[in-house]
């Protein structure tokens, strides 16, 4: 079974399109929504974790979304952790919800699994000193 974790972002002229479901339908694709927003100009943000039979077919629904006008990227350049500062405090794998953020045993170190990340941001937002950030910018490519 083949799973990533993609990040669509799509203008306000699709939000309204049911885009997501179609990936079941015609690349049989299994989906699980991580994340999801829409912002107050209509235009949607979402985290998909998908998964199929092989990487050809979640190629082929990747396709699909990005001629529709979705921007698909990969999370993985988004939350960033900076080693220099964490204190390994554990704060943030209280609230990680795809278990990123683990500690690992017996050396008791918080350890960040990019490929687990939603971008769900509740890191951020927890971390006391700021080891966890959002990068601006997407560079990673998808399909
Ligand atoms: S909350 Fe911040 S300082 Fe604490 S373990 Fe997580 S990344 Fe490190
Ligand atoms: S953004 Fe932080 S809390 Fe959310 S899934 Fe990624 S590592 Fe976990």
């Amino acid at each position: 079974m083949y799973s990533k974790i993609v990040i669509l972002n799509f203008p306000a002229k699709v939000t309204q399109k049911a885009l997501v479901c179609q990936l079941t339908k015609k690349f049989d694709l299994l989906f699980n929504i991580l994340n999801a927003r829409i912002s107050n100009k209509k235009e949607g943000y979402m985290v998909l974790e998908i998964s199929s039979g092989s990487k050809t077919a979640f190629n082929k629904g990747v396709k699909f979304l990005k001629d529709q006008g979705v921007s698909v990227s990969s999370p993985e350049h988004q939350i960033y952790k900076d080693e220099e500062i964490c204190t390994h405090c554990g704060a943030c794998t209280a609230v990680c919800p795809t278990d990123a953020l683990y500690i690992k045993r017996p050396e008791m170190e918080v350890i960040f699994d990019k490929q687990k990340c939603s971008v769900c941001e509740l890191c951020v937002v927890t971390c006391p000193t700021r080891a966890m950030g959002l990068f601006s910018e997407v560079s990673q490519k998808v399909a």
